[in-house]
């Protein structure tokens, strides 16, 4: 039949997308597993989907993108987070990052600043039942109700390191944030080793995001 065609079509790209990460240094299994099971191309707007599990950023509307499949495996290989985990998402988007978090068993809280992209979002993951909890507002201030969290992944480019969200981490807990200028940040992988504003930090390569816009974000014109 044409649609077992067509979902058949989808999983091989999966399996082949899944392999490329492997190929990329990917490791963690439970990250490979969930990226092997969510469905990205629904993720895609439909006149795109079949570029849904090449290795690259698309464009989702309102100028942003989801981002390429390396890069959602490398953060959230690099959270460490376990099953039942509170994990707090910073740029919703297409809500990909979101359903791939879900998959692993974590709680997802995620914030998205635009509401149209908030809302196409929830219509996708819901129709998965994935279950997270979402809202819109500027993320870079964090989520005060539901802090302090295990991880924190912000899935847009920052100027630099958003306290707010330090302080919201647990003892232990990581922050994952591109940092930089508007073209290239490096990933900064924040692990917070005591009360209030102590951490240590890793970084690694180039990554390309849209901006982090908000209080602790670029402004909203950027001249
Ligand atoms: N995780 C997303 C990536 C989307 S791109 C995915 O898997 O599709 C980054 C998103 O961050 C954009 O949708 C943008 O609107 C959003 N964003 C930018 N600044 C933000 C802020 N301060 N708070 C919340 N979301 C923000």
């Amino acid at each position: 039949m044409a649609k077992s065609g067509l979902l058949d079509k989808y999983r091989e790209a999966r399996e082949e997308m899944v392999q490329l990460l492997l190929d990329r240094g990917i490791s963690d299994e439970r990250v490979l597993n969930a990226m092997a099971q969510v469905e990205r191309h629904l993720f895609i707007p439909i006149p795109l989907r079949n570029h849904a599990y090449d290795d690259a950023a698309l464009p989702i509307g309102e100028g942003q993108t989801i981002s390429q499949p390396f890069t959602v495996a490398f953060m959230t290989e690099s959270l460490h987070a376990r099953e039942l985990d509170k994990v707090l998402e910073i740029g919703t988007g297409s809500g990909y990052q979101t359903a791939v978090l879900a998959a692993m068993g974590i709680r997802v809280f995620t914030i998205e600043r635009i509401p149209s992209l908030l809302d196409s979002a929830r219509r996708v993951l819901d129709s998965m039942n994935v279950r997270y909890i979402s809202k819109s507002s500027d993320g870079t201030i964090g989520w005060k109700e539901f802090a302090p969290f295990d991880g924190i992944v912000v899935t847009a480019g920052s100027p630099g390191i958003p306290k707010s969200l330090v302080e919201q981490l647990k003892v232990g807990g990581r922050l994952v944030v591109p940092v930089g200028t508007q073209d290239f940040q490096q990933m900064k992988i924040i692990t917070k080793t005591g009360e209030g504003n102590n951490y240590s930090i890793e970084e690694k390569s180039d990554f390309k995001f849209v901006p982090l816009i908000g209080r602790d974000g670029w402004p909203e014109r950027n001249g």
